[in-house]
Order: C-alpha cells, then structure tokens, then sequence
C-alpha cells in the first residue's frame, strides 16, 4: 500500500526547524506539485536546487530516513526543468516513499490553505508552536489537520466477494463498498449501513483489516471484512451504486499494482483458497 515504504522510515513528531540543502521542498497548486524531471521520471525537489529566499517561510512537516520535508507557502522560482503535475501522479509514481510523501504533504497543504482563517471569529490564523494545529490568536480555536474517517468493506458469500462500480467513479472497475463514518457510529455501525444503503444487504461477522491513511481524499481508511446475513438478492441505491455483482475468485482481474487498502483486500480474497 502506499504508505508501506520499509526500509524508508516516516517521522511525523512535530518540531520546528530550518531546510537544509538535502531536504525536500514540497510547493502545491490548483495545478498539482511541482516536482522536477531527472531522465523520464519526475523527483520531489530539494532546497539545493531552490533559491535560498525559500527557506524562510518553509514549514517543516515531516521527514523520512532524516531527511525533512517543507511546505512551501510561496512560489520558487520555476526553472525550464520543473513542472507541475497533478496530484493522481503519486498513485503511480516509481519511487514509493517520495509518492507517499508527496501525497501526504499535499493533505497538509490543503488543510492548511482551508483554515486561512478562524471558522468561529473570522480572525486570521496562525500556525501552533507546540503541535501540529492552527490557532486563532483572538478567540482561542485549535484546529487540527483534515482526517475523516471511512471505512471499506470485503462482503463476502462463500466463495463470492461483493464489488461495485459507483455512479461517479471515471474508471469502470469495481471496486469495495465504502463510505464515510457518520457522527455517533462505530466503524461496525458504518458498515452495517452502508453495505445496507448501498445494496440493501445485511452483513454479519464484521472483522477489522487494516486501516491506511489516504490521503487524496484528506481519508483514513477503515478496511473490514464482512459475511453476507441472509438473502443475497440486492437492491441498489441508484443516485450512488451503477452496478453491484457477487464475483467468483477466478472471475477477478489481477491487480498489480496494490496502493490502495481496497485494491489489497480484492486481491487477497482472490488468492485465498477457497473454504468449505
Ligand atoms: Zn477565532
């Protein structure tokens, strides 16, 4: 998945300090990130390859195996070999760990650009000293990074896995059934509701996987397994379910490239030989 990147190491503990020529600069807009080509495949650049003027107001996020990573809050100067792409890139982006960077510092930066100013007073924000937040310095309001919870489910019967393909998905494919937690539910509660809103099924046996931060959609994702409770006859929810079917194992394509936690679970339950 995206954020397994062993043997890199992520460190996300806060703590203010100042780029150096090997840390990386992360600078996003509507467009994308800016990233720089080295031969085909595009690299997140570093402060060595960037006016020093950058490192003034570069905020310190995160690092991996040491190495720190900014957000850029003003534009650098954009040189011939630098170009934006957008963000969908770190889906298949070669080097892992700078993909999972790039994506991860992209949540940041959209959390950070939405909380200019203070949801309650209108004063503008500023950045904690001692966390990672947004303070208002009038009425006191902490904000903290954008994460909404979802969760994504592997219904299963028998020797038969649930997918679908949501109304306003671009790809055909199919996919788990998922969808936000609500205010007041547990993930169970989430599931029970929307594999029944979805598909008008009820599931049993509801089983934690794992969960992965996913980060282009500011999510944490909530991977479960499920058994079907009952009949299999489904009723589809229309305005977001285009179509619903039970596959066999054999009848799923190979997927293989595994980023995401939905793509892992429909390819473990292909390879799962099949229980009695
Ligand atoms: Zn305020």
């Amino acid at each position: 998945m995206i954020q397994d990147i062993f043997p890199h190491k992520f460190d996300n503990s806060f703590c203010n300090r100042q780029p150096e020529d090997s840390d990386f600069a992360l600078y996003y807009t509507k467009e994308g990130a800016l990233l720089k080509w080295a031969g085909s495949e595009p690299e997140l650049l570093s402060f060595a390859e960037l006016e020093t003027d950058c490192r003034r107001e570069a905020e310190y996020l995160f690092s991996i195996d040491g190495k720190g990573f900014f957000l850029l809050h003003n534009a650098p100067v954009i040189k011939e070999e630098f170009k934006f792409v957008p963000l969908s890139y770190f889906r298949t982006m070669e080097c892992g760990w700078q993909a999972f960077a790039g994506i991860t510092g992209s949540q940041l930066w959209r959390w950070e650009n939405s909380r200019q100013y203070c949801g309650r007073c209108g004063a503008k924000m500023v950045p904690g000293t001692t966390e990672r937040s947004r303070c208002c310095p009038a009425c006191g309001l902490v904000e903290y990074p954008k994460i909404c919870p979802a969760v994504i489910v592997a219904v299963t019967d028998g020797d038969k896995l649930l997918m679908v393909q949501n109304v306003r998905s671009t790809a055909s494919r199919y996919v788990l059934i998922a969808g936000y937690v609500e205010i007041g539910e547990t993930f169970e509660e989430t599931v029970r509701r929307e594999v029944l809103e979805e598909v008008g099924l009820h599931v049993k046996n509801i089983r934690y996987y794992k969960s992965q931060p996913w980060s282009f959609s500011d999510t944490l994702m909530i991977g479960c397994t499920a058994q079907l409770d009952g009949s299999p006859e489904m009723t589809l929810q229309e305005s977001e379910i285009a179509h619903a079917r039970w596959f066999r194992r054999d009848e799923i394509p190979d997927t293989s490239k595994l980023i995401s936690i939905g793509s892992e679970m429909i390819e473990k339950f292909r390879m799962e030989n099949e229980k009695s």
